[in-house]
């Protein structure tokens, strides 16, 4: 393949848009120069291949594929047959699952396949039966009443929020702490670790149908064995959902132990985040789950994203190759490096390290809330996310954290080397930040004041370190 092919391919694409809607062309490009220009350090993004994206911009868009490989409810489906089926076959192979459901457009879309699954396997409802056998015309009112009860009579544990846990682990306001009665395990006060005596007693005391672990600001290793057992222990179905640290399950750094894939019933991940692939979800689980998944659309999501199954495929040959396992390294070791750096600069972390790819930021030694952090660190030019750390005291918009990841860095050549630069890069603007205040004079959690010139000189740092590792270094847009 010739140098220029990625160039050609993405510059003649913005020509034929800019011929329709010339100001979504002007945006495409202004994204790339914006991604170029950034210190991206939000833990859940990353930069997928060129042949990632170029597979998500054809007519595969334009099928309907409901069904599952070779059973669908569309004729002409030859074609999804053999992506979708590609995409299994990759994924199967890369996690060590014996059945993986690559239709889900998102790792919510997943998490929801995946309780419609648990319950379906595990509520003994004569209504739900019938159901599923596909008589549901037959089913009487009393039947309906008795469904509706008793699928949504069921318990879930997973991980609070302000420990890390996701909204969709049985966050009330979503829709699974409505689905589920539900509760949930937080981490040890004083270390910042899950705590799995308290899980094991919270599990007992509650005996959940679903026991969810994974999470999306846990800066540690989770041991999945020890919660098998736990959900075992209680005759629950264990659930992980990997949708953060699928890269590093991919890579072969979270082994033994810490893969989740020979411990859980049932796992989901999203495709976008460490593992670099396009935007998307994924259920993997072993045969007694596998019918019930593939209910997944309609039942669960509209029809699948042929396009996107094509783009995960080829992502997920991509993490098949060997020099993924060498990227899956770097970013943890990346990750480490960044904690390193920050806690000599006398910046609080959450846990006090890392063994992934996030890092979260107590930013309270700062005198600072997340959202004022955020802020400033964006007038410099280094992305983050404001993020809730535990038992934080400004609540989940404000916040007291700021949560940062490799994947993104990592995918663009950065090392250990520019991790200390960038702890230095966020330690300045941190420490030359003070917090605001209201019109009223009163103490503001948004506002904040940073001498522009202190968030210039930082912005032209941060350009500076990466001019050494150019973004999609083969693609030149004009
Ligand atoms: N699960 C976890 C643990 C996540 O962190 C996220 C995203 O932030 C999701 C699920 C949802 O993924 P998506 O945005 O693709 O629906």
């Amino acid at each position: 393949m010739s140098l220029n092919a990625e160039s050609t391919a993405f510059r003649s694409a913005l020509e034929v848009i800019r011929a329709v809607e010339p100001r979504v062309a002007d945006a495409i490009g202004a994204e790339l120069a914006d991604q170029r220009e950034s210190l991206k350090l939000i833990a859940s993004e990353n930069y997928a291949s060129p042949a990632t994206l170029l597979t998500m911009g054809n007519w595969f868009s334009d099928k309907y594929a409901e069904g599952t490989v070779g059973r669908r409810f569309y004729a002409g489906c030859q074609n999804v047959d053999t992506v979708e089926a590609l995409a299994a076959e990759h994924a199967k192979e890369l996690f060590g699952a014996s059945h993986a459901y690559v239709q889900p457009h998102s790792g919510i879309d997943a998490n929801l396949v995946a309780f419609w699954a648990i319950l379906a396997d595990r509520v003994e409802s004569p209504a739900l039966k019938k159901a599923q056998v596909r008589q549901v015309n037959d089913l009487t009112e009393a039947d309906w009443f008795a469904l509706r009860r008793e699928l949504g009579n069921q318990r879930m544990l997973g991980m609070s929020l302000d420990a890390g846990g996701h909204l969709t682990h049985g966050f009330r306001p979503n829709i699974s702490g409505k689905m589920f009665d539900q509760r949930s395990y937080g981490t040890d006060p004083a270390t910042g670790l899950i705590d799995y005596d308290r899980v094991a007693e919270a599990a007992r005391e509650f005996k959940p149908l679903i026991l969810v672990a994974g999470y999306s600001a846990y800066p540690r290793k989770v041991n999945f064995r020890i919660m098998r057992e736990i959900a075992d222990s209680v005759g629950a179905t264990f659930m992980v959902d990997m949708a953060h640290f699928a890269g590093l399950v991919a890579g072969k750094v979270f082994t033994g132990d810490f893969d989740p894939v020979p411990h859980a019933h049932i796992v989901t991940t999203t495709t976008h985040k460490s593992l670099r692939g396009p935007r998307g979800g994924m259920v993997l689980c072993g045969p007694e789950l596998a019918d019930q998944v593939d209910r997944g659309c309609p039942m669960v999501l509209g029809g699948p994203l042929p396009h996107v199954m094509a783009a995960k495929a080829v992502a997920l040959a991509e993490a098949r190759r060997p020099d993924f396992a060498d990227y899956a390294q770097r970013i943890v070791d990346n990750a480490q490096a960044l904690a390193e750096g920050l806690l000599r600069r006398g910046t609080t972390l959450v846990t006090g390290g890392t063994d992934n790819h996030l890092v979260l930021l107590d930013v309270s030694g700062y005198g600072l809330t997340g959202r004022q952090a955020e802020q400033a660190l964006l007038d410099s030019g280094i992305v983050t996310n404001r993020n809730a750390v535990p038992q934080d005291r400004n609540g989940a918009w404000y916040t007291s954290g700021i949560r940062i990841g490799t994947p993104a860095l990592t995918s663009r050549g950065l090392g250990t080397a520019e991790m200390d630069v960038t702890a230095e890069l966020i330690h300045t603007v941190l420490s030359q930040t003070t917090p605001g205040a209201n019109a009223d004079g009163t103490p503001s959690k948004a506002k904040y004041v940073l001498d522009p010139a202190v968030a210039d000189k930082i912005s032209k740092q941060a350009t500076d370190l990466l001019a050494g590792f150019p973004l999609y270094p083969t693609i030149t847009l004009s």
